[in-house]
């Protein structure tokens, strides 16, 4: 999609300013460029592009990885304290990435919850387009549908603020009041279950999230680890490296949540576009192979126009 440039500077800025201290001391703004720039140097990776929109591309590509690793995210926080689950884990997977980026709030939390939104329209098209009957046994809803549930608890978090979104998406009249209600429902189930593994009595959620201290080192508590990519994905292994993706991630994990010592964070080349939480080995997983393929779909959402995005399920 065309996006005016100044709508992506905003977007970077605001990535920046969720940064913890030491990573936004890095400019991320500067590394998004020098992503963007590599990206040109690398004619096999994307096809001819203006730098605007190479940089619109880096954007996306983080966002969705963002929303990916938040959905993991959400099946470590399940495992790690312990929480029921009523419904499908990968339903509330996706429920607590969208509530933990609309909590965050902000232009770029908005934009990658969109970027996601779109990001899974894109990339399902195949699996909605074949009438194999498999599809509906899998563990994870249609992608539409998860795009749909994405746009409608954003749109519930705030419906005066997200009614253009709304309208763009296609989101009944007669479902709105829905949302509305869904959010509620899960953002007050998300808190309880949360609330005894964060401490604290008397604060608000939110505050008893931050209540670890700045200067607990993530790394100690979090190893990061890019593993070995072949040639083919090395571009994807700089990409994530240059622009410090799981390390950003990860200071944010840990210093909201109350995880402890011995997860690890690790981008590998998996043999298939995938990502997975493992609970045994308490490892979560990022595929070289997942990003790569986030590529093609990153390059058709940037040359859509803004009225079509999210493009409707
Ligand atoms: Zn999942």
């Amino acid at each position: 999609m065309r996006r005016p440039a100044k709508l992506a500077a905003l977007a970077i800025l605001s990535f920046a300013l969720l940064l913890p201290p030491a990573m936004a001391e890095q400019s991320f703004p500067a590394r998004v460029e020098e992503a963007a720039a590599a990206f040109a140097e690398k004619p096999g990776i994307v096809p001819d592009m203006t730098a605007d929109q190479r940089k619109r591309l880096v954007v996306f590509l983080v966002g969705n990885v963002i929303f990916t690793l938040a959905h993991e995210f959400g099946h470590a926080v399940i495992s790690e304290f312990g929480l029921p689950v009523l419904g499908r884990e990968e339903d509330a997977a996706d429920n607590f990435a969208t509530l933990t980026l609309v909590q965050i709030g902000g232009a770029f939390a908005h934009q990658v919850v969109v970027d996601a939104a779109q990001g899974l329209l894109i990339m399902s098209r195949e699996e909605t387009s074949s009438t194999d009957p498999v599809k509906f046994y899998g563990e994870h809803g249609l992608g539409p549908q998860r795009a749909a549930q994405i746009i409608c608890l954003v749109y519930g978090s705030d419906p005066t603020a997200f009614t253009a979104l709304a309208d763009r998406a296609r989101l009944p009249h007669d479902r709105r009041e829905g949302c509305v209600a869904d959010f509620q429902q899960m953002s007050d189930t998300w808190r309880q279950l949360l609330a005894p593994n964060l401490g604290r009595a008397g604060a608000s959620l939110w505050q008893r999230l931050f209540r670890r201290s700045r200067e607990t080192s993530s790394a100690m508590v979090m190893p990061v680890a890019y593993g070995e990519a072949p040639e083919a994905l090395k571009p994807i292994r700089s990409f994530l490296v240059r622009i410090g993706l799981l390390e950003t991630v990860r200071d944010y994990a840990v210093q909201n949540f109350a995880f402890r010592s011995g997860i690890r964070l690790e981008a590998s080349a998996c043999g298939e576009p995938n990502a997975h939480w493992d609970a045994q080995e308490r490892r979560l997983v990022l595929c070289y192979e997942l990003v790569a393929a986030m590529v093609p779909a990153a390059v058709e959402a940037i040359r859509m126009p803004p009225e079509a995005v999210p493009a409707r399920p």
